[in-house]
């Protein structure tokens, strides 16, 4: 049946008295939902109705069935519960869809087990094919130390290695990629970077933080094809776990121009806000974008920096020394050598009207940074800026003031802190470990809370982050009552960090983040309540249905269910 246009419809409607017929139907209505909202004038409802890619109608279903025409699609949710499609703030996109079929290192639970799977792995590649990916965690071997070459380079004669660290910031490589990358005895230390050397001074392989760039610059970079596939995988992913925004930090060009392929295909079916390197500043600046500059489904207009390493490779950087390594405080990045290098892009992204999202983990990297953003503001004016620290571990006491002062945003990951858990006291101490994710210390100083993973370095699963969140259990099972349990956040925080706080901290509070009339119909079905099942029982939720933007990117009823895990 044809369908009349707008102006003659309201004529004809009107003259038949009906006033449930003077606007447009529905495109969707979901129906029988227990919705979470987290739009504070409208907390709980009953049903949505979508029209086109927007909300426009939230309330019981009496309310929202005035919406109904003959061709909506009427979805029954069979009471379960609706929240907003969950928005990550901090990924590493393209590295995680990769990770998704490179070797599985991360639950190796010895050397002999991470050696087995690199040699059984290796053996499928084709001769001379670079080995990537892998996310080895030596902290769950016994005794936990750091891999080296010799442990593989039997089963790697032909296969150039450069697996990661699951945080990035080390790598180790087999003897073939050293050659390749031509590191040796004589190969100095560059700045902000670590060559880990045996007791004659030979590199056993593994590389920190500026010291990966010596390998990896030898390592080809992606093709179109795989960085293609990469990302593609990476979006099943996210959409299989009702993660419908993801905030991609340090995306290659590369990357961003496949997302514009996608987009341009109609197959972009999770929203990315991509920042890359500051680095790379001046190529924005020219441009003349600003901050979340494009399209609902691709913005960029940010940059990303690094200030320090991290924890677990002993490369965050503090003001007193660590507790296990006498002395040694942990490294600045490349970026802060010398720190006017980095205050000088920050001053030029800000003149730009760029936004600046800095990753920042030790107590004196996190204030360095602090101390460049003031001066920023006080150089050129006050405005809404909305900094970003990434993942703002360990702060100084005196430092939560200055970031509610300031309006900078505390990006953070919450599965950092059940899995760091098991150790950072060990490293840094009580008295710092207090002030350590510090997610409620934040909010009380006023300070907004935008919630992501960090994937890969992380599993992209929002049930694994909720639960890290409000549980704060560390995965060894050590402290079932939480680490640091002061520092719990409440499931609705953790929902509205995880929604409308990381909109807003891509500054786009105003188009998603909540379930109101005008916004995106980004939305995911859950498979329990969270808001009422016991916080330990989130990780095991299921996500039943992904929509965005009023489509349906997942739905468990159909989809060959994708194991959820990572
Ligand atoms: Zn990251």
């Amino acid at each position: 049946m044809k369908r009349c246009l707008l102006p003659f419809a309201l004529i004809v409607c009107s003259t038949l008295g009906s006033t449930a017929q003077t606007k447009p139907a529905a495109d969707l209505i979901i129906r029988n939902a227990h919705v979470w909202t987290v739009d504070a004038s409208h907390p709980e409802a009953e049903a949505v109705a979508v029209l086109g890619d927007r909300i426009v109608a939230v309330g019981s279903n009496t309310d929202v069935d005035a919406w109904r025409g003959p061709k909506t699609r009427v979805v029954d949710a069979g009471g379960k519960r609706l929240l907003p499609g969950f928005n990550d703030a901090h990924v590493h996109f393209t590295d995680g869809g990769f990770a998704l079929d490179s070797v599985q290192l991360n639950d190796a639970t010895s050397a002999r087990e991470f050696a087995r799977r690199i040699a059984e792995h290796a053996a499928k590649m084709t001769k001379g094919e670079w080995l990537l990916g892998g996310d080895w965690d030596e902290t769950k071997w016994s005794p936990p130390e750091l891999p080296t070459r010799e442990l593989i380079d039997a089963s790697t004669p032909d296969t150039p290695v450069a697996i990661s660290r699951y945080d990035g910031h080390m790598v180790l490589a087999d003897s073939l990629a050293l050659r390749l990358a031509g590191i040796t005895a004589q190969t100095p230390d560059p700045a902000g970077g670590v060559i880990v050397r045996d007791k004659d001074g030979n590199p056993t392989g593994a590389l920190k933080d500026a010291a990966e760039d010596l390998l990896f610059k030898v390592v080809p970079p992606l093709n179109h094809d795989q960085r293609r596939h990469a990302i593609e995988r990476a979006l099943q992913h996210a959409a299989a776990l009702g993660v419908t925004s993801v905030q991609h930090m340090n995306p290659e060009y590369a990357d961003i121009a496949i997302y514009s392929e996608l987009l341009d295909e109609g197959k972009l079916t999770t929203r990315v806000y991509a920042a890359p390197l500051i680095t790379q500043v001046d190529d924005q600046v020219k441009i003349g974008i600003r901050h979340s500059f494009g399209d609902p489904y691709l913005r960029i207009g940010a940059v990303k920096a690094y200030a320090d390493g991290s924890l677990g490779s002993a490369t965050a950087y503090f003001f007193d020394p660590f507790n296990d390594q006498h002395g040694y405080r942990g490294l600045l990045s490349d970026e802060m050598h010398p720190i006017s290098l980095m205050h000088d892009r920050m001053m030029r992204a800000d003149a730009a009207g760029l936004q600046i999202c800095t990753h920042a983990i030790g107590d004196a990297a996190i204030s360095a940074i602090l101390d460049i953003y003031a001066d920023i503001e006080h150089t050129h004016g006050n405005r809404d800026r909305r900094w970003r620290i990434e993942h703002a571990q360990h702060m100084a006491a005196k430092d939560f003031d200055r970031f509610a002062r300031l309006h900078v945003i505390a990006s953070v990951q919450p599965y950092h802190a059940i899995d760091d858990g098991r150790w950072a006291e060990g490293r840094i101490g009580h008295d710092r470990a207090s002030r350590t994710y510090a997610f409620r210390t934040f909010l009380d100083h006023g300070v907004r809370l935008a919630l992501g993973t960090d994937w890969d370095v992380a599993p992209l699963n929002p049930m694994l982050t909720l639960y890290a969140a409000t549980t704060r259990a560390t995965l060894d099972g050590k402290n079932p009552g939480g680490w640091f349990p002061e520092q719990k956040l409440t499931i609705k925080e953790a929902i509205e960090g995880y929604t409308l706080g990381s909109a807003y901290a891509e500054f786009q509070e105003t188009e998603k983040g909540s379930i109101t009339a005008g916004k995106l119909a980004d939305m995911v079905v859950l498979s329990e309540d969270i808001l009422q099942i016991d916080p330990v029982k989130i990780r095991d939720v299921k996500v039943l249905q992904t929509w965005v933007g009023g489509k349906l990117t997942f739905d468990a009823a159909t989809a060959k269910n994708e194991a959820a895990g990572r």
